[in-house]
């Protein structure tokens, strides 16, 4: 059983959202992950119909992070082409070890230090956590350097949370001017973590908060920018993202089962066991 697709109502609301990370069963075998994507991917496929949007247009990125490679290569043979991965190091290594694997991306969507730039310069093909001109010009200068250009989504923080990163969003307008200068860099659109909260109000309203932005630096971007993209929507939350405009959905626990490691170890200053488990 899925959480929260039979408790979604005609409004799209979904009771069952932000359901704690021990209601997700791991998924060790093929047929437990074939079946997960396919209940998450009909879940794409009924919000998407729900506002009236074609799911070709909703990407699923599964997110590997904690899977072993075993996992993942379970993932790929249930059909999985793309992984994001919170953590540089972590990614890097999988990418190394799974180099045999065809047709693969791999994608980057945690917070980088500047001095990690170059390993995502080496292998990721896109990169969703672009916060910083310091950063965007230490990635173009190695991705130049090795010939690649790298897909960027630029992370906004919606929620107002002080442990979040990203920008402001009244700071996106003047960082958006600045990213012609670093060619290897194409951007694609926005990303964001909304809310981790049980009021489905309040995480709409990040999502809600990231489309309008994204409409309104369409008026302003520098010619050549893509704002097409956002990047929107977790496993608690990634249905009422796509009624809210979300290309991107990045889903990990729906998919691999509960993460053994709280999400603290990958968000700073998160709660250990967040408020939002029922
Ligand atoms: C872990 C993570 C996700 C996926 O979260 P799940 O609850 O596993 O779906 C999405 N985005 C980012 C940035 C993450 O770190």
């Amino acid at each position: 059983m899925t959480p929260s697709t039979s408790d979604a109502d005609a409004t799209g609301t979904a009771p069952g959202s932000h359901i704690g990370r021990s209601h997700y069963p791991q998924a060790s075998t093929l047929e437990d992950l074939q079946r997960n994507l396919a209940a998450v991917q009909a879940r794409i496929t009924a919000a998407c119909q729900r506002v009236g949007r074609d799911p070709a247009s909703v990407r699923l990125l599964p997110v590997s992070k904690t899977m072993d490679e075993a996992r993942i290569r379970l993932s790929y043979a249930a059909g999985c082409r793309q992984w994001g991965e919170n953590k540089v190091q972590e990614a890097h290594r999988k990418w190394q070890a799974m180099a045999d694997l065809a047709d693969v991306r791999w994608s980057v969507i945690g917070h980088l230090q500047t001095n990690k730039a170059k390993l995502v310069a080496r292998f990721a093909t896109e990169f969703q956590a672009l916060d910083s001109l310091r950063l965007a010009q230490v990635l173009d200068q190695h991705l130049r350097a090795q010939g690649r250009v790298l897909d960027v989504f630029v992370q906004v923080n919606t929620s107002g949370e002080a442990s979040k990163y990203g920008l402001p969003p009244q700071d996106v307008a003047a960082f958006l001017q600045a990213l012609p200068a670093f060619p290897a860099l194409r951007v694609r659109g926005l990303m964001t973590l909304a809310l981790l909260s049980p009021e489905t109000a309040r995480v709409r309203q990040c999502f809600i908060g990231l489309r309008t932005l994204r409409d309104q630096l369409r008026a302003s971007a520098p010619a050549g920018l893509c704002l097409d993209g956002l990047s929107m929507g977790m496993s608690g939350d990634f249905e009422i993202a796509i009624e809210e405009g979300a290309t991107v959905v990045r889903v990990g626990q729906a998919i691999f089962g509960a993460r053994a490691l709280p999400d603290s170890h990958y968000w700073p200053n998160e709660p250990a066991e967040p408020a939002h488990q029922n």
